[in-house]
């Protein structure tokens, strides 16, 4: 099957076989009646198994072209059970521009559990080796990043962490696999926050992992089932239906993407615009070479350059909802420094690029020019 049949059909088949319904039915129950101790049809308590959960485990794994699928309660608890593969002593390497709460999970909740984390610039993947050592286990990778939108190059880092035994994991959050399959360029773990374009429509939390090999995904469906931090079955549901759309979505995402960037670097109150679409964009090549498209999220600074700016222009905005999040039909616009990287100390903000006048764009699926208009009246 191929990408866009695959969204629609990818491990869907037979997911009803009491009714044939065509949509997976939402199976609201925590337990499964037994005819005998152990004699169940393969499901026997909903945390560890409910069959509308598995049933998008196997569209997300499908997508991705992997084998196994594992979904949360949310992006971050998908994160929580990869880190707790590991144990104090432990060492992580993990990008320097990724997202705050990811950041926040690391430095606040498994620094504290004895698991050491070095955040570096992974745009020159050689510069990885300098920081492995025989206790370093994993390669965290977000691209694009978030919010600056840098591009690394997944199958050099996979080629890395192959060479010194360690797993590579890829937060595919932005790109989605419409645009890019981390594990088709060498990563053994793809997470998702399917919150944000999976579900596509701004109306559910929920996170995912998607691994090929038996051993990991094992470790991986235990503690899913010992932790506990299971995607619930009505939100399941929800990101089936949003996945069905997901190529008819981010066609149209990359489209209004590539418009908004074009005009924002055409305004003269603009300084800088970040975006891979860019043929100067630092990793366009890279981007070009691994991705299939360039996607609807942008950032951009103001020439004032002022906290007093960036404010500005987000209350002005109409038809851009100021709002956390992204991914959804809707256009959001967010600070980042006041908002989605809160957590991340100022200095260390800084250093990464989000400056105070940095404003993200989740550009949605409206019309380019209600868009475009918008943001011409709100950047004045
Ligand atoms: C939102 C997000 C997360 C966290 O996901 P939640 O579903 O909000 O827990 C992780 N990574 C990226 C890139 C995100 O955008």
């Amino acid at each position: 099957m191929k990408f866009n049949t695959k969204t629609i059909h990818g491990g869907q088949e037979n997911t009803d076989p009491a009714y044939n319904s065509v949509m997976p039915p939402i199976y609201q129950t925590s337990t499964y009646s037994q005819s005998t101790p152990g004699g169940h049809k393969g499901f026997e308590y909903s945390r560890s198994g409910n069959p509308t959960r598995a049933a998008l485990e196997r569209a997300m794994a499908s997508l991705e072209n992997g084998k196994f699928g594992m979904t949360f309660g949310s992006g971050l608890a998908a994160i929580d059970a990869v880190l707790k593969l590991f144990k104090p002593g432990d060492e992580i390497i993990s990008t320097n521009d990724l997202y705050g709460g990811s950041y926040r999970l690391f430095t606040q909740i498994f620094e504290g559990l004895g698991i050491k984390f070095h955040f570096i610039g992974m745009q020159e993947p050689s510069g990885i080796e300098k920081y492995v050592n025989k206790n370093t286990k994993l390669i965290w990778v977000e691209t694009p990043s978030n919010p600056m939108m840098n591009i690394i190059d997944i199958e050099a880092v996979s080629r890395i962490a192959k060479k010194h035994d360690l797993l590579l994991a890829v937060d595919n959050t932005f790109a989605t696999p419409y645009l890019q399959r981390p594990l088709e360029l060498g990563a053994d773990i793809i997470m998702h926050s399917a919150t944000k374009y999976l579900g596509g429509h701004s109306d559910v939390v929920v996170g995912g992992l998607v691994v090929n090999d038996r051993e990991l995904a094992d470790k991986l469906y235990f503690i899913q089932k010992a932790s506990g931090a299971i995607c619930g079955p009505q939100d399941s549901f929800l990101v089936l239906r949003g996945i069905k759309t997901l190529h008819l979505r981010m066609q149209r995402h990359c489209e209004n993407g590539a418009a908004v960037a074009h005009y924002l670097r055409s305004n003269p109150k603009i300084d800088k615009v970040y975006w891979p679409g860019f043929e100067d964009h630092p990793n366009h090549d890279i981007a070009k070479r691994q991705m299939k498209g360039f996607g609807g999220m942008i950032s951009f600074s103001t020439k004032e350059n002022s906290l007093e700016s960036a404010i500005r222009i987000v209350e002005n905005l109409k038809v851009f909802t100021l709002a956390e999040s992204l991914g959804g039909v809707e256009s959001l616009a967010g600070h980042p420094a006041s908002m989605t990287h809160a957590s991340i100390p100022k200095e260390e903000r800084e250093k990464v690029g989000v400056v105070d006048s940095l404003i993200r764009l989740s550009v949605g699926v409206e019309d380019e020019e209600d868009l475009i208009n918008d943001l011409k009246q709100a950047i004045g």
